[in-house]
C-alpha cells in the first residue's frame, strides 16, 4: 500500500484569475484504513471551468471547497486496498473525489466506472464522467431539438461543446458551433460534421449569425455569456429555448457581468430559459450513458479528450480552460491505472 500521497490543498479563495499561490502541493501520510473506507489510486482527474467555482464562495449548488481542505475533483481511479465489505481491490471507480495522487473514500460520491473494450478509460471517463450526461440531458430535455431547427452552442470544441452539436445533428437540426481559433472551428466541421463553425476571436458573432443562421436561432445552448450570448439571444426565434449551462467568460471576473435583461424580448418571442445542473438529472444517467454509449458504437458520436501529464501541473492546467488552451476535454493523467 502506498504510504505517501500527493494533494493538493485550496490555500486562498482566488480573485479574478486563479494565481498559483491560491492552491498548494502538499506531499502527506496515507491516512490508515478503517472498516467501511477503501483506498483508490487516482487514474485521471478531470479539470473542469466549475473548479473555479468551487474555490470561490459565491453562490453554488454544493458547499466550496474549505480554506485547506483537498481541492474537489472528478476521478476515476482503482481500488488498490479495501475494508469495505463488497469493494473489491481492482475495482475501477469514479465520481468526485479530490486534486490526489490516492485517496481515502468510504464510498461517497464515488460509483463503480464500467471498462468498455475498444474504449480507453479516459476516452470513457472524457465522455461519461459528467459532460455527456450534461450534453445530453441539457439539450435533450431543455433545449428539445427538431428536425430541421437551427442550434447553436458555444464553447463547441469542449468537452460539453462538441457531443452537444453532434447530438443536434443526430437529432437532425443545423448546427452552428462558437468557438476559439481556426483549429477548433475546423475540428468541429470538419471531423465531428456540425454545418457551420464562427471563430469568435476572428469575426464578429452577430454578423456570422446573420449570414448562416438568417432565420434565427431556436435553441441557444449557452455555455460562455457576455457578449457571445447577446449576439445569439437577440437573434432568437419565436419559441426558442435556451439551456443555460454555464457562463464561463464571467467566472473570474471581479465585477458583475450579467447578460443584461431582456425581459421584452423573452416577452415578445416567449423564450423558455432554463439553467441546470447535470446532478438534477442524476436518477436518469443510466439512459445518457446508453445512448451516448451506442451512438458512439455506431460512429457517430467522436469525443476528443486533451489529456495532460502530471497531478503536480494540475494547477497550470486548469487555468487552461478559460484562455482557450484545452482542446477537448481536460484531463490529467495522475498514474497509469
Ligand atoms: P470546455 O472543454 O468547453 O473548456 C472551456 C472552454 O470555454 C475553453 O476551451 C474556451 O474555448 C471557452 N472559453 C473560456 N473562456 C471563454 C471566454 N471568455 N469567452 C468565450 N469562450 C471562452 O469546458 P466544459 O465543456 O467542461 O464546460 C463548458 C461550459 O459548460 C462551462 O461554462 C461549464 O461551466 C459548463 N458546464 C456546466 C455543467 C452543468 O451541470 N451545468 C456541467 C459541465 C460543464 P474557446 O477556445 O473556444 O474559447
Amino acid at each position: 500500500m502506498a504510504e505517501k500521497r500527493h494533494v493538493w490543498r485550496l490555500a486562498k479563495r482566488p480573485v479574478g484569475d486563479i494565481q498559483d499561490s491560491d492552491l498548494k502541493y502538499h506531499e502527506e501520510p496515507v491516512p490508515a484504513l478503517q472498516d467501511g473506507q477503501f483506498l483508490v489510486q487516482v487514474g485521471y482527474l478531470s479539470l473542469d471551468p466549475t473548479n473555479r467555482i468551487w474555490m470561490s464562495d459565491m453562490e453554488q449548488y454544493m458547499p466550496p471547497v474549505g480554506l485547506g481542505d483537498p481541492m474537489r475533483g472528478g476521478i476515476v481511479g482503482r481500488v488498490v486496498e479495501s475494508r469495505k465489505p463488497g469493494v473489491e481491490a481492482g475495482t475501477l471507480v469514479a465520481g468526485l473525489g479530490e486534486w490526489a495522487s490516492h485517496m481515502v473514500s468510504d464510498g461517497t460520491g464515488l460509483s463503480p466506472f464500467p471498462e468498455v473494450p475498444g474504449i480507453s478509460i479516459a476516452q470513457a471517463f472524457g465522455t461519461f464522467g459528467g459532460v455527456g450526461p450534461t450534453a445530453y440531458f441539457g439539450l435533450l430535455d431543455i433545449g428539445q431539438p427538431k428536425p430541421g431547427e437551427t442550434l447553436v452552442v458555444s464553447a463547441a470544441a469542449g468537452g460539453v461543446g462538441q457531443i452537444v452539436g453532434q447530438i443536434g445533428k443526430i437529432r437532425g437540426c443545423k448546427v452552428i458551433g462558437i468557438a476559439g481559433g481556426p483549429d477548433k472551428c475546423r475540428f468541429i466541421t470538419e471531423e465531428l460534421g456540425f454545418d457551420h463553425a464562427i471563430d469568435y476571436k476572428s469575426e464578429d458573432v452577430g454578423q456570422a449569425l446573420d449570414r448562416l443562421a438568417p432565420e434565427g436561432v431556436d435553441i441557444n445552448f449557452e455555455q460562455v455569456g457576455g457578449p457571445i450570448m447577446s449576439a445569439v439571444v437577440s437573434r432568437m426565434k419565436l419559441f426558442g429555448r435556451i439551456p443555460l449551462c454555464g457562463l464561463i467568460s464571467s467566472y473570474n471576473a471581479t465585477t458583475p457581468q450579467e447578460e443584461p435583461g431582456r425581459w421584452t424580448l423573452i416577452l415578445m418571442r416567449r423564450l423558455m430559459i432554463r439553467g441546470f445542473i447535470v446532478t438534477d438529472f442524476a436518477d436518469r444517467f443510466p439512459e445518457s450513458f446508453q445512448a451516448l454509449g451506442g451512438w458512439m458504437l455506431e460512429g457517430k458520436l467522436k469525443t476528443r479528450q486533451d489529456v495532460r501529464p502530471g497531478l503536480d501541473k494540475a494547477l497550470d492546467y486548469v487555468k487552461l480552460l478559460y484562455s482557450g488552451g484545452n482542446f477537448g476535454k481536460l484531463l490529467v493523467e495522475v498514474s497509469k491505472i
